[in-house]
């Protein structure tokens, strides 16, 4: 399948007159049409919530958008918890589900409300003593280990994943957690990463549903909600086929009539926390050709860095790209789409045909909506760019300015050297 642009060349250049590049930019309408795709999916289920894993992309502007279709957050850290806070996340809006968790954080989240899920046995004392008792609404993470397959190709290994607690670890911490006055349990499972595929939730369902049945039975634990995560995945390659969020919300409802229904479960509420697919495709990063260099290869040297978008050069992710007015041309030029960080990975795309490329240029890089400029850092002193909303209008609007030297020296704020570095920057 061909993979187009949501925007044209015209608007970027109408953009890019006001705000230069590099910019993500964000498509509104795109966003919108998912979120009620989601929704719908599972309306089935009377307390269906996603929760948006606001890691993915952390910008309160895209946030409301998805709060309009009765999203909540789910948050990893205390700034995230902070924006949920921000946003006006109220009981039940807000999942904690963090690994590695500083007590403070622990302290925060329960302050607000939020639903903790707990990574480990161990974090019960650890949670007990940080906030004094246990919640009454407590949620525990799953790992069953070994590997996880849906089909030949499509696989993760959960076994040797740092997340979650074992079998015979949940149905002790469930034991526990009842006994030191938890009344409401929720179950949670992350087993496989970007899974292009329909099949991975109602198999990940099937897992959870049957161990809820048997938690229940055993630990006589009232369980309130099952959590299936993240994991949904999207084609980031022009030949992979989108997955069908109906399909996967039928494949769920399957499950749930076959296993929790018959258990007299059926007022199980089924929570999401998914991030890449609420946001990933509704993003490009648009960078422009300031280089072209020809020595034992042809490469492209543009404006936007692995600052910018880190997944090429941290996984050797694949992310498509368009030259943006040369969509109808041939790919018959063989380039290396590479940024300017002095790293040699810092690279977009690698042997990748595309038209012929002429400097000015503007390159759009695709699927950069989710897990994009979150992972921005700030490595050879480079800044992370703006980010742009494209409204359904047509309109736009900037979401986050760009940041500024000043911003990149502000943590010397204290100390005598930050006059000096402000006088370079006036
Ligand atoms: C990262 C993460 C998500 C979102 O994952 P996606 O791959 O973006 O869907 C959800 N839940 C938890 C706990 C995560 O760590």
């Amino acid at each position: 399948m061909k993979k187009e642009p949501f925007v044209t060349l015209e608007k970027i250049q109408e953009i890019a007159k006001i705000y230069p590049t590099p910019f993500h930019l964000y498509d509104e309408k795109g966003i919108r049409a998912n979120a009620k795709a989601v929704k719908e999916a599972f309306a089935w289920n009377k307390g269906f919530k996603e929760f948006f894993a606001v890691k993915a992309t952390p910008n309160p502007y895209l946030i409301q958008i998805l709060q309009e279709y009765g999203c909540g957050c789910d948050c990893s850290s205390m700034t995230e918890l902070m924006m949920a806070k921000a946003l006006g996340c109220k009981k039940g809006d807000i999942m904690f589900s963090s690994n590695a968790t500083p007590a403070a954080e622990y302290v925060y989240a329960n302050e607000i409300q939020g639903i903790i899920n707990l990574d480990d046995i161990t974090h019960i004392d650890f949670l007990e003593k940080a906030i004094g008792g246990i919640p009454k609404t407590i949620s525990c993470r799953y790992n069953p280990g070994g590997l996880f397959k849906i089909s030949n190709d499509i696989m993760d290994n959960p076994g040797d994943a740092k997340y979650g607690m074992t079998t015979e670890q949940l149905f002790e911490a469930f034991r526990i957690l009842k006994a030191k006055g938890a009344r409401e349990f929720g179950i949670h499972a992350f087993l496989a990463s970007n899974t292009v595929t329909n099949d991975y939730y109602p198999m990940l369902a099937k897992i959870l549903f049957e161990l809820a049945v048997k938690l229940e039975k055993e630990t006589g634990a009232h369980i309130q909600f099952i959590n299936l995560s993240g994991g949904i995945g999207i084609p980031y390659r022009p030949d992979q086929e989108p997955n069908d969020i109906y399909a996967i919300g039928e494949g769920v409802r399957k499950v749930y009539e076959e296993v929790l229904e018959p258990a007299g479960m059926g007022d199980v509420a089924i929570y999401t926390e998914l991030g890449r697919f609420m946001m990933g495709p509704y993003g490009c990063l648009v960078t422009k050709a300031l280089h072209e260099k020809h020595t034992h290869k042809e490469y492209i040297g543009c404006d936007a860095c692995a600052v910018n978008l880190m997944r090429p050069a941290m996984y050797g992710a694949y992310h498509h790209i368009t030259v943006a007015g040369k969509e109808e041309q041939v790919c018959d030029h063989l380039y290396d789409i590479t940024g300017s960080l002095c790293e040699n990975n810092d690279k977009f795309a690698i042997d990748r045909y595309l038209p012929k490329i002429d400097l000015g240029d503007y390159l759009v890089i695709h699927d950069t909506g989710a897990h994009g400029f979150a992972m921005g850092y700030n490595y050879n002193g480079k800044l992370k760019s703006s980010e742009i909303l494209l409204k359904e209008d047509g309109s736009f609007q900037l979401i986050r300015r760009a940041e500024t030297p000043k911003d990149y020296f502000a943590t010397f704020d204290q100390f005598p050297v930050y006059q000096k570095l402000l006088d370079e920057v006036r």
